[in-house]
């Protein structure tokens, strides 16, 4: 598409040629352009963040050496309300990497159409190097330096890869202590006791749980006795695999970071969820077969998740895939090659942008609780979680049958649409 006039050519770290993760979102929009009629007028908005801070976090070591850490918040787009999205702490972390998680966050929170736009943030940093009260004194630095962007009104981080609901009660406590006020609102992913939300740990499982129900139904596909593989076992994997098998699915293979284990009569989930508990992992769980971590993809299954790390289904292991749906648990699971060789064996793929939006929904939620100062239950949380899931699914489903598209494209062409149009009512200032 040529460049509009008056547009400047787009930084390198902008070019869609660099295919890292911003590439790779840079394509997905470029997809769905076709399908957003006189919206695409408006398309340019999306291949931009409208806001990128870079900041330098200098902390103190316990040893009265000073380092420095290069910290992140950006804010992809903010038609539709505040930024909403993780922080992660990771040595890899880039700017291109936020820059392209903070749009997956647009596209999820217009997805299921809570009221948010999508942000993320980061610092460049192995956690697991650090002391307590070193991570501490960096989670108050960076909270610090993003302090001028973020606000319960403005910006609203959440946990992400090695955050925890520890780093928000301090994120939560160093922005309340700059404003002097207690703004529980600033942050989601809380403990309960300091405003955090009921159901919010198992919501992301919980939410897998049900699209994969619907997509069940809609397919003509009975839960009951339905297999299912699960990879990662965690606070994702592991509610999902619950849900499934309380519903009347056998979990047939579960794989995480310490192996694959097999059961083709189904394994026992809650002995299984008891095992990683004490063990911290699958590994050696009793009444099970270990199966090969390669062999775990080709396993005879009818429903995989994969709930652990990006890029696990690849062209090398795609085509081994026989389940008749995947619903993507993780971020990011599957690489665009192995999308399109699923798409053409006829696999069902619902994707991450709305699989796993049940996180964020509760995020949601427990921010409207923060703001009203009253808590609801665990049954009202659950009850309007899986309602939003199974109305945004049902929207999205719809969109793909009308365009005879992927789940993945339908959702980028709803949350797209969303976005666009709330961009083109508001209008541009000045
Ligand atoms: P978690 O840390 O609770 O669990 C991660 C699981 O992945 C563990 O079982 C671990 O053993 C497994 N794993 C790690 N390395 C592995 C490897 N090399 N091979 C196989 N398994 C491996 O994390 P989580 O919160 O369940 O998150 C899982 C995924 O879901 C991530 O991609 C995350 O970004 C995504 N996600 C999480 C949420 C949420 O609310 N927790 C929301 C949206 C998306």
């Amino acid at each position: 598409m040529a460049t509009p006039a008056g547009n400047h050519p787009l930084p390198s770290y902008l070019d869609p040629n660099h295919l890292g993760p911003w590439g790779v979102y840079l394509q997905q929009v470029d997809r769905v352009t076709p399908y957003l009629g006189s919206l695409a007028r408006w398309v340019e908005t999306l291949k931009r963040p409208k806001r990128a801070l870079i900041v330098d976090v200098p902390i103190e070591m316990d040893n009265g050496t000073i380092a420095h850490f290069e910290g992140y918040r950006v804010q992809h787009n903010l038609s539709r309300g505040p930024g909403k999205g993780g922080v992660r702490f990771h040595q890899d972390v880039t700017l291109s990497e936020v820059m392209a998680l903070s749009a997956w966050m647009s596209i999820k929170n217009a997805a299921v159409n809570v009221p948010y736009g999508g942000a993320k943030g980061g610092i460049r940093v192995d956690p697991k190097k650090l002391t307590r009260s070193e991570l501490e004194r960096l989670t108050r630095r960076y909270t610090s330096e993003i302090g001028i962007i973020i606000g319960p009104s403005n910006d609203i981080p959440a946990p992400d890869v090695n955050t925890n609901a520890q780093i928000m009660a301090w994120m939560m406590d160093t922005y309340s202590m700059n404003v002097g006020a207690t703004a529980t609102g600033v942050v989601t992913g809380k403990p309960v006791d300091l405003g955090g939300s009921l159901g919010r740990v198992e919501a992301t499982g919980r939410g897998v749980f049900t699209v994969g129900c619907e997509a069940a139904r809609l397919t003509g596909m009975t839960i009951a006795g339905a297999r299912v593989a699960v990879q990662g076992f965690g606070n994702v994997g592991g509610t999902a695999g619950k849900l499934f098998a309380e519903a009347g699915a056998k979990v047939v293979a579960v794989q995480d970071h310490t192996g694959s284990i097999h059961n083709a009569k189904g394994l026992d989930v809650p002995a299984l969820l008891a095992h990683v508990q004490q063990t911290g992992g699958v590994g050696g769980f009793a009444g099970a077969d270990v199966m090969g971590n390669d062999e775990f993809w080709g396993v005879a299954c009818d429903i995989m998740i994969p709930a652990a790390l990006e890029s696990q289904i690849t062209q090398d292991n795609a085509g081994r895939i026989q389940a008749k749906m995947v619903i993507e648990g993780a971020n990011g699971p599957t690489t665009p090659e192995a999308d399109d060789i699923l798409n053409d064996k006829g696999v069902l793929v619902v994707p991450d942008v709305i699989a796993n939006a049940g996180g964020v929904t509760v995020s949601y939620f427990e921010w409207v609780q923060d703001f009203s100062s009253f808590f609801w239950t665990e049954d009202e949380i659950n009850a309007r979680l899986v309602r939003i899931m199974k109305e945004a699914f049902a929207g999205v489903w719809q969109v793909a049958q009308e365009n005879k598209v992927s789940l993945r494209t339908a959702t980028f062409i709803v949350a797209c649409k969303r976005m666009l149009h709330a961009r083109e009512m508001r209008g541009l200032y000045p």
